[in-house]
């Protein structure tokens, strides 16, 4: 799969007037925006087509940031992507929620790549560099801030130089930590095993719109031992 490209968005300017045109039938109000262009110039048969079934090869893991929308960062369409985006792209290992859509992809659509991709200036990742009180917001960002207690002493001495720097390789540890949660799932041993499954550590510069890989290598020893004590009988 391509990193290091380009977004293509061509986002519908919305402000307060039009943006709620664009949420009601009327959306043409709104002027111009994504559908139109895909249906009337580039793609007339993409929707008639979609109507018909899809089989997306890609399965995205990734932040509920708005400036993130997965299809449009990498340049894809409708249909394209199978989607499962959280605050930070957080996965705890006993969501229902990510644990069904990481299973449907994998074992019923067969996607052929699973992307964890966190971001640059994520609200999640701040919030966790940061010891404010959040409600609701504190157990969700849980694995973010252990994360952060792991890594404590490399954070500080990061964060003394540039906090912006420490808030990067926060975001870089946590998108390993998903990681680790996805291939810890016997469903994805399977299929990387059996049929190639690639898995994917990504990171979206949002001042560029930029997608760069990040070089993540498991030794032989720690892939024997995740197989020994994850992977299940089917
Ligand atoms: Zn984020």
């Amino acid at each position: 799969m391509a990193v290091e490209r380009h977004s293509n968005i061509k986002a519908l300017e919305l402000d307060d007037t039009n943006a709620a045109a664009v949420l009601k039938a009327d959306a043409a109000s709104a002027g111009p925006g994504v559908t139109e262009e895909l249906t009337t110039r580039e793609h007339p048969d993409l929707f008639p087509t979609l109507a018909t079934g899809k089989q997306p090869q890609i399965l995205w893991l990734g932040c509920s940031d708005s400036r993130c929308p997965e299809t449009f960062m990498m340049g894809l369409q409708p249909g394209d992507v199978f989607v499962h985006r959280s605050i930070a792209n957080i996965l705890h290992p006993g969501d229902l929620s990510s644990g069904a859509v990481i299973e449907y992809a994998v074992q019923h659509l067969g996607v052929k790549h699973i992307v964890v991709c966190g971001h640059t200036s994520c609200g999640g990742v701040a919030a966790a560099m940061g010891n404010k009180q959040l409600g609701i917001l504190d157990p969700w960002l849980l694995p973010l801030r252990q994360v952060r207690e792991r890594n404590l002493e490399m954070l500080q001495s990061l964060s003394a130089e540039s906090a912006g720097e420490a808030a990067l390789k926060l975001v870089e540890l946590k998108v390993r930590e998903s990681l680790n949660v996805v291939i810890q799932k016997s469903v994805v041993l399977n299929a990387i095993q059996e049929r190639d499954l690639e898995v994917y550590s990504l990171i979206y510069d949002v001042a560029s719109g930029v997608l760069r890989e990040l070089d993540i290598q498991d030794s032989q020893d720690v892939i024997r031992a995740r197989l020994i004590a994850f992977k299940a009988e089917v």
